[in-house]
C-alpha cells in the first residue's frame, strides 16, 4: 500500500492535480483516499497529528481493517499557503468596499459586524488586506469582490441607506483574452436608526420604524406609514428631550421641556400615558409625544 501525500491549507484546501480543491473535514478526505486502495476499509485514526508551521510535514499512520488484512497507512500531511491564502498580508485586493456614515456610532458598529462577517468566511477566501480611513468612513480593501458586493447588500439591509457597486478595469488578461475587473462598492449608511424621528425638507415629522434597501417611517400627524428610497430622503433628525406628561384631561398636555409651559401634544400616541408619566418628546412646531 503507497503512503497518502496531502499537501494542505489552512482554509480547507488541499493541492490536486495542480490545482486547489475545498474538502470538508481532514479525515474524510484521508478516508476518501485510503478507499481508493483498499474499498471499504474499516478505518481507525489513532494519533492523528497536524503539522503546525507552513512547509512542516508530520507523518501518521492509519489503520485500515480490509476482508483479508489490516493494513497499515502512512499519511503524510503538509502544510502549505493555497494561491489566495498566500496573498493574505499583501497588496492584493478583488474589491474596495467604501462605508459612509455622519454618525460615528453607526459607522463603528457596522464596521464591527463585517469583521466578524468577514472572519466567518476566511475559509472561503476572504479577507480585508488593508483598511483606509476617509473623512466619513472607511475603505476596506477585499480579497473577494463577489463576497464583498454581498456584505455590502448585507449592510444596507441592517442599516438601510445606498448601495452602489460599479467594476473597474483593472488589467487584460493576455492568456485568456479576458478583462479582469476589480469591484468599487459603496454603501452609505443613514445616520439614523430605528427609533429615531426625523424632520423631512418638506415638514413632515416622522418616525423611523423600519431599516433596509427601502425604509419605513411612519408620519406622527397623520398617523399613516411611508415606505420610501433612502436616496429620495432629504432630512434632518430632531432630538429627543424627556419631559413629564401634566396632564390627561380632556386632552394630553406635557412639559414644554424649552419654557417648562403645560403644553398640548400634537399627535395620538399609540398607548395613553399617565399623569406624571416620564416620557420622551421631539419639538417641532408643537411638541410630538412619542410611545
Ligand atoms: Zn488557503
Amino acid at each position: 500500500m503507497k503512503a497518502i501525500n496531502i499537501t494542505y491549507c489552512s482554509c480547507n484546501k488541499y493541492f490536486f492535480q495542480n490545482q486547489w480543491k475545498s474538502y470538508t473535514t481532514m479525515k474524510d478526505l484521508v478516508s476518501k483516499k485510503i478507499r481508493e486502495q483498499i474499498p471499504k476499509a474499516q478505518l481507525k485514526f489513532e494519533d492523528f497529528n497536524f503539522p503546525d508551521q507552513p512547509k512542516e510535514k508530520v507523518e501518521n499512520e492509519v489503520s485500515a481493517a480490509a476482508k483479508d488484512k489490516e493494513h497499515k497507512v502512512k499519511v503524510i500531511l503538509k502544510l502549505a499557503k493555497c494561491n489566495l491564502c498566500e496573498k493574505e498580508g499583501t497588496e492584493y485586493f478583488e474589491a474596495t468596499l467604501q462605508i459612509r456614515s455622519a454618525n460615528f456610532d453607526i459607522l463603528e458598529e457596522s464596521i464591527e459586524y463585517l469583521q466578524v462577517r468577514v472572519a466567518n468566511l476566511r475559509h472561503r477566501g476572504m479577507f480585508i488586506n488593508n483598511v483606509k480611513r476617509q473623512p466619513e468612513g472607511f475603505d476596506l480593501y477585499m480579497s473577494n469582490k463577489r463576497i464583498a458586493q454581498s456584505l455590502g447588500r448585507e449592510l444596507q439591509e441592517k442599516y438601510g441607506g445606498v448601495f452602489k457597486a460599479s467594476p473597474r478595469l483593472q488589467t487584460r488578461n493576455h492568456q485568456t483574452s479576458k478583462n479582469v475587473y476589480r469591484m468599487n462598492i459603496l454603501v452609505k449608511l443613514p445616520d439614523f436608526v430605528k427609533g429615531d424621528i426625523i424632520l423631512t425638507d418638506d415638514g413632515n415629522v416622522l418616525r423611523v420604524d423600519k431599516l433596509g434597501k427601502k425604509i419605513k417611517l411612519y408620519d406622527l400627524d397623520k398617523g399613516t406609514n411611508i415606505v420610501i428610497d433612502y436616496e429620495k430622503l432629504k432630512y434632518h433628525i430632531l432630538k429627543k428631550h424627556s419631559t413629564y406628561v401634566s396632564k390627561v384631561q380632556p386632552g394630553l398636555e406635557v412639559i414644554n421641556p424649552f419654557d417648562y409651559q403645560s403644553s398640548m401634544v400634537k399627535n395620538n400616541p399609540e398607548r395613553r400615558p399617565d399623569l406624571g408619566a416620564e416620557v420622551q418628546v421631539v419639538v417641532h412646531k408643537g411638541i410630538y409625544i412619542l410611545s
